[in-house]
């Protein structure tokens, strides 16, 4: 049976000289297709299924997946490519997708959230540490790990007089008063548990535009990511890459 699905690759896998399977992140699921000769130097499927490119795909189903019959690209993200820190970046959000991201589901709002991410490092738009936080964030609430930091745990105020406690693995925070009640010890400022509040409550467009503080950034790095190693099973290889070259 043969379909079409627009859809952005987000894994390839190479197989014998000049083939390869490439996993598509498309607004119904993850799919998975073998794209025969994709590897040909100036090939026909040669752009049109590389990493990241973003293409109108022409499938035929077989027994155990998918092959490319054709492909159109539509956008490659070409900008990306020549740097190679947003590219390690890229891949990474292109792990996480594959992680999270269901199969034979709705996936729009997953496929939205990286093609934003991917169109603002590409037009070096917002920098790579807040699209960074944001992609991880949301990616992690998408996927049913939305952090509650809507009042602190403990009183349920909204906001803090001091540095607080934010604990990735219950996904929830102390104020500065309810501390010692808690038995914690604060390990964030207040101003990043407001960035979170604002990046997952709010709609896609907006959750880009906050500032932070050069320290407050920092911190913000270190809660998202810990956040994401806190909740997914395994540790993705992209982001050691990633922190190793940037
Ligand atoms: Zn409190």
């Amino acid at each position: 049976m043969r379909s079409t699905a627009d859809g952005i690759v987000i894994w390839e896998v190479r197989t014998g000289e000049a083939d390869r399977v490439i996993t598509l992140l498309t607004p119904s699921g993850l799919v998975t297709a073998y794209a025969r000769g994709s590897l040909k130097p100036g090939g026909r499927l040669t752009g049109s299924t590389a990493m990241l490119s973003y293409s109108n795909f022409e499938l035929s189903s077989g027994k155990s997946m998918y092959t490319v019959t054709d492909a159109t690209s539509q956008n490659r993200f070409l900008k990306i490519y020549s740097q190679a820190d947003k590219y390690a970046l890229a891949v990474y959000f292109c792990e996480l997708m594959k992680y999270l991201a269901p199969t034979e589901e709705d996936s729009s709002e997953f496929l939205s959230l990286l093609m934003n991410c991917l169109f603002l490092l590409d037009g070096d738009l917002k920098p790579s540490w807040q699209v960074k936080s944001v992609f991880e964030l949301r990616s992690m609430s998408l996927a049913g790990y939305m952090p509650d930091v809507g009042g602190c745990s403990v009183c349920g105020k909204e906001d803090s007089a001091g540095a607080v406690f934010f604990d990735p693995l219950e996904a929830v925070w102390v104020c500065s008063d309810c501390l010692r009640e808690a038995g914690r010890i604060a390990n964030y400022p207040f101003s990043v548990i407001a960035a979170v509040r604002h990046t997952v409550y709010s709609e896609l467009k907006k959750a880009f535009s906050f500032t932070l503080s050069d320290e407050s950034r920092k911190e913000l790095v270190r809660l998202s990511e810990e956040y994401v190693l806190a909740h997914l099973e395994r540790k993705p290889k992209t982001l050691d890459f990633y922190n190793m070259i940037r």
